[in-house]
């Protein structure tokens, strides 16, 4: 929050750190919710500011919902987001996520500048799941991903 020339304040502090601490894309609301336990005296209002105040200096974007609802996220590297009926939004992995957007290819992308008149200097997905549900993930995949690693 020091470089982005945004006045520190201590309320401004947890609500920052509250938003960058989690991976699950909180409403406003939630992050009220989860600050106002140390900050009694945080307001909602305050929260909304405090969240346009981080878009507004890239501290944060702004993730529209098909629920109706805004969700924020301090994860400022370029990532796809998928959300789900039920309102929550989920990171794809960034390995599929440049599949996607590579997927799209030059073509399609210089047919769609031409045809809605607009020029696409980067592009950023956001995927809406209608009538999905959750599904385990296949045992034994995080030792198989920690074993590549090491
Ligand atoms: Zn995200």
């Amino acid at each position: 929050m020091r470089s982005s020339n945004l006045r520190c304040t201590r309320q401004r502090e947890l609500v920052y750190e509250a938003l960058a601490s989690t991976k699950c894309h909180p409403t406003a609301e939630e992050l009220f919710d989860l600050v106002r336990q140390q900050e009694p005296g945080l307001s909602l209002a305050t929260v909304y500011n405090t969240l346009e105040a981080f878009v507004r200096t890239g501290l944060a974007h702004r993730i529209p919902c098909p629920s109706g609802g805004t969700r924020f996220d301090a994860d400022m590297h370029d990532h796809v987001h998928v959300a789900l009926e039920d309102g929550r939004v989920m990171d794809v992995p960034d390995d599929l996520g440049s599949r996607l957007v590579e997927a799209l290819g030059p073509d399609l992308r210089a047919e769609m500048e031409s045809r809605l008149g607009v020029s696409m200097a980067r592009v950023s997905l956001n995927l809406v799941v209608h009538g999905g549900s959750e599904r385990p993930l296949p045992r034994g995949d995080e030792e198989a991903e920690s074993a590549d690693l090491a």
